[in-house]
């Protein structure tokens, strides 16, 4: 490597533009109207940096350097501005199989939600307004009615999330003293949501009753005593005991709670409010069939089965649902006009239960035919290959989602995808690393996953489009 003069350094860089003639430039101009000075002004700097640090490291004579033009730095500049403009949460191609993914934001909601969403957003909506009184009303009661409808239930309220549905109730009802639940459901949902804990931030305690695999009736009747609050069921959402196993069902609970003058909380989780199996889904549970067997209040989420915004749902007998409402908490967990904007059209489409597995999109999805994804794969696979070049060979083969969420953990449904293997015989896992790496820095981030030496995309959750979004970026990616 050449020696480089500290002068013919100061020389050269002398040459380059000043900051002062690069922001009133020409090709400067657009970028300053469109991210301000500040930014673009930091964004130049970066780039002057950036070449002058190459020319120090660079092992070429000096000499050879010729310093970037006004317009070369402004379009390299501008790189870094659109890269940084780019917002943080960002649309992705959910190809994981898993429908109702939590880390990619659970259900997708129908246009009816999204219009409303964008309506109470950009105008003032009657939150807590009573129309017909003119006085203040209670949010609540924008989805309250409809939630009866649809549950049998006395009375509802919604907060955040399921987690804090539960945590709610269980604070209203059972502080500074018991809850009598199964060993076989006391859940971890993931994250730090775990039932054992829930109950202590409640300040309730836990009784515990029965062992993992076998609970009955008598467990739970020997450990009622005098500080009992509350008998609680908590739906095993991500697990499945099988073999030798009993639980109480909520019938035989609730007619055991109320012969002792107690109330039965039944935490359903995913909590749907129809029969999926008219759908070719698996049977669950429907949170009026909770309520009719004697469930005294049921929390459930909002985005998972149900294919709502993230909320958590509180129903049952009126005067439960009263105490839960005064407590202080409520106030820290109550959600804003935007899931109440979303969730109130959502419930509406379950009026019509007929038209529900074409619009509801969560379970349009779920129930998607799996010759109709084979349909999509066989539409996609050509241009995807291609994008992806010679390195690889991608097949269309079977697979299974899941539903997600923890809903309904054991069954999977059966779908198609594309596969893609490494090209050479060797066998090189790093390379479908690098392929997962790949996708994922596309300008739509493309979510696989990888299992057997291949790398799999689901593509049921490839509709409509979706489906039209994805082939254009192969496309692009191809050039
Ligand atoms: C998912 C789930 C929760 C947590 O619900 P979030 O809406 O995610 O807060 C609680 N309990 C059960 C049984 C669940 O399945």
């Amino acid at each position: 490597m050449k020696e480089t003069s500290r002068n013919d350094l100061n020389t050269l860089f002398a040459r380059l533009p000043s900051v002062e003639r690069l922001m009133s430039s020409v090709p400067v101009a657009p970028l300053v109207a469109e991210h301000g000075r500040t930014q673009v002004l930091a964004a130049i700097r970066a780039t002057l940096d950036a070449w002058r640090r190459g020319v120090r490291l660079s092992a070429l004579p000096e000499r050879d350097a010729e310093p970037p033009d006004e317009a070369c730095i402004a379009a390299d500049a501008a790189r870094t501005l659109a890269a940084d403009a780019r917002t943080r949460l960002r649309p992705v191609f959910n190809l994981t199989g898993t429908v109702l993914h939590t880390n990619l934001g659970r259900a997708l909601l129908p246009d009816e939600a999204v219009h409303a969403v964008v309506s109470a957003l950009t105008q003032p909506v009657n939150l807590e307004f009573d129309l017909a009184s003119g006085g203040r009303g209670d949010r609540d009661d924008l989805v309250a009615d409809l939630l009866c409808e649809l549950t049998g239930a006395e009375a509802a309220t919604v907060v955040n999330n399921n987690a804090a549905a539960v945590l709610l109730t269980l604070s209203a009802l059972a502080s500074r003293k018991e809850v009598v639940v199964s060993r076989g459901e006391l859940v971890e949902i993931g994250g730090a949501f775990r039932i054992p804990d829930i109950m202590g931030r409640a300040g309730a305690k836990l009784h515990e009753v029965g062992t993992t695999n076998r609970t009955h009736l008598a467990d739970y009747e020997e450990a009622i005593g005098m500080r009992t609050a509350l008998l609680m069921k908590v739906h095993c959402s991500n697990y499945a005991i099988r073999g030798f196993t009993e639980s109480v069902a909520i019938g035989e609970l609730a007619r055991l709670a109320h012969a002792r003058g107690l109330p039965v909380a039944i935490d359903l989780g995913s909590g749907t409010l129809v029969d999926l199996a008219q759908w070719g889904l698996p049977r669950e549970t429907t949170v009026r069939e909770s309520v009719e067997a004697g469930a005294d209040l049921v929390t459930f989420s909002g985005d998972k089965l149900l294919g709502g915004p993230q909320a958590g749902l509180i129903v049952g007998r009126a005067d439960l649902v009263a105490k839960i409402k005064k407590h202080p908490l409520k106030r820290a967990l109550r959600v804003g006009k935007l899931t109440l904007a979303a969730l109130e059209p959502v419930l509406r489409l379950y009026r019509a239960p007929e038209f529900l597995g074409e619009r509801l999109t969560t379970l349009r999805l779920l129930a998607r035919p799996a010759a109709e994804i084979r349909a999509c794969a066989e539409r996609v696979q050509p241009v995807f290959a291609q994008a992806l070049g010679a390195a690889y060979v991608v097949s269309i083969e079977p697979m299974y989602s899941q539903i997600g969420s923890g809903a309904l953990p054991v069954d999977q449904l059966p779908s198609y995808g594309l596969v893609a293997r490494n090209a050479s015989a060797k066998r090189n896992g790093g390379s479908l690393a690098k392929l997962e790496k790949r996708l994922r820095e596309w300008p739509r981030p493309v979510l696989g996953r990888i299992s057997d030496d291949a790398l799999r995309l689901d593509l049921r959750c490839l509709e409509g489009p979706q489906e039209a979004a994805f082939v254009a970026q192969c496309a692009e990616a191809h050039e």
